[in-house]
């Protein structure tokens, strides 16, 4: 019955400017996202006094030393050892730590194949925790569930710029002596109950590639306050050389990840601007959140009281079974609204990608899991909480082109869509 008044009650209120545009209406973001200048004279001067150098070579590079001055100003660690990729820079972490081969380190499953490169080459196992249903990360109570005696560290992977419950993992990992590797490609600038995340496991890496807060097209950095791994951080993405004795008797194999200057001085102009790109990402995610949170079929991203997120772009839920539409038809409604929405994020938990799903890593196997060393079967994982957030989440991208208009009429958009497809 109460149903019904509401249904006539929307139907006689209804009037054509309020319809969504996919239903006759005026789109509500008329403009398309404004442009985003991403490089410029701050690029370009670092660029100029490195053409005049007689070297692009890494170590004790003007352009490199700037990139680790500028990337200490955000985040005040001891050992940084700038490297080729996010990818690299988890590979170098694990590789710090001494993973030998069969031990595991958990992490959730929706993630870049970058998290789980390192663990894998290095022959760790990575164990997949579940999720929490709306911060997308991983759930401290199943990090407990999935330890075992061969674990050995924990890799909090902060998604879409929102800060994992480090307070909880912390304290797990204090209490059964496991490192923590914080992955933090997505979330350059977040703040975990104010300290920079990166900056309060064992070790931080962070990611340049081309779609990050912050670019140089390709490259990571790696970093620690810890004594024991920070001094030969540097050599696990150089061959193992040491460039500060100028040592080259290398001790153990070590790939070559490292960075060089043209992509250290972008890279250092970028960081530069750090702050003004996260102020931005930051607003306008939260002012979507603001715009929809009480609107129905909708459920907006959760940031743990007290953490700051940066919104790498918005991830957000929708509930199936409180719509009368579904989410592709949800999806088109948004873009027809101007808002260049996507359905889902990547196609499903890493665990059940064909690498994973048939063991696949090393010549079509995984000599670990031959010789004894694993009993992992990835074919056994299954992450509920990760399945129904990608069967259920839609992503509105976010940059820090957007102004606070922009972001309000994004929480309108959503928030008009939901009402009218509301069952
Ligand atoms: C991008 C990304 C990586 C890998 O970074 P690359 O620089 O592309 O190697 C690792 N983890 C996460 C969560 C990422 O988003």
């Amino acid at each position: 019955m109460s149903r019904r008044i509401k249904e006539e009650t929307n139907t006689m209120s209804t009037t054509p400017s309020d319809l969504p545009a996919a239903e006759g209406g005026q789109p509500i973001l008329k403009d398309t996202p404004p442009k985003l200048a991403r490089w410029g004279e701050a690029e370009l001067s670092n660029l100029s006094s490195m053409v005049e150098q007689s070297s692009l070579f890494y170590w004790n590079g003007p352009q490199t030393e700037a990139l680790l001055e500028a990337f200490r100003k955000h985040y005040p660690l001891k050992y940084c050892a700038p490297c080729s990729s996010g990818t690299a820079a988890l590979h170098m972490a694990v590789s710090s730590l001494e993973i030998a081969p069969g031990d595991e380190v958990i992490m959730g499953p929706i993630t870049d194949m970058g998290s789980m490169i390192g663990v894998l080459y290095q022959q760790g196992v990575p164990v997949f925790a579940d999720l929490e249903p709306h911060t997308y990360n991983v759930d401290p109570a199943d990090v407990r569930r999935k330890i075992t005696d061969k674990t050995r560290a924990i890799m909090p992977i902060h998604l879409a710029g929102n800060p994992c419950r480090m307070d909880e993992l912390m304290a797990i990992a204090k209490e059964h002596d496991l490192a923590v590797i914080e992955d933090c490609a997505q979330t350059w600038g977040a703040l975990s109950q104010g300290r920079p995340v990166g900056t309060i496991g064992t070790l931080g890496c962070y990611s340049f590639n081309d779609f990050k807060h912050v670019s140089c097209g390709d490259g990571g950095m790696v970093a620690t306050n810890d004594e024991k791994i920070g001094p030969s951080l540097q050599k696990w993405g150089d061959k193992n050389y040491d460039r500060v004795s100028g040592d080259r008797m290398p001790s153990t194999l070590a790939p070559n990840y490292r960075i060089s200057e043209p992509e250290s001085a972008v890279a250092a102009a970028q960081l530069g601007k750090l702050k003004h790109i996260c102020d931005r990402r930051h607003a306008v995610g939260t002012l979507i959140t603001q715009g929809i949170n009480d609107a129905p079929g909708v459920i907006a991203p959760e940031v743990v009281d007290g953490d700051w997120a940066t919104y790498w772009f918005y991830m957000m839920r929708i509930e199936p079974d409180r719509l009368k539409v579904d989410r592709e038809t949800f999806v088109a409604a948004l873009k027809a609204e101007g808002l260049n929405a996507n359905s889902g994020y990547i196609p499903a938990p890493v665990y059940k990608y064909p690498v994973f799903a048939n063991h696949a890593f090393f010549g079509g196997g995984w000599p670990i899991q031959e010789f004894g060393l694993t009993n992992m079967d990835y074919t056994k994982v299954s992450c509920p909480v990760a399945e129904e957030i990608l069967d259920t989440c839609l992503i509105i991208p976010v940059n820090e082109a957007m102004s606070d208009e922009y972001g309000e009429k994004c929480g309108q958009a959503i928030r008009r869509v939901a009402e009218y497809y509301a069952r």
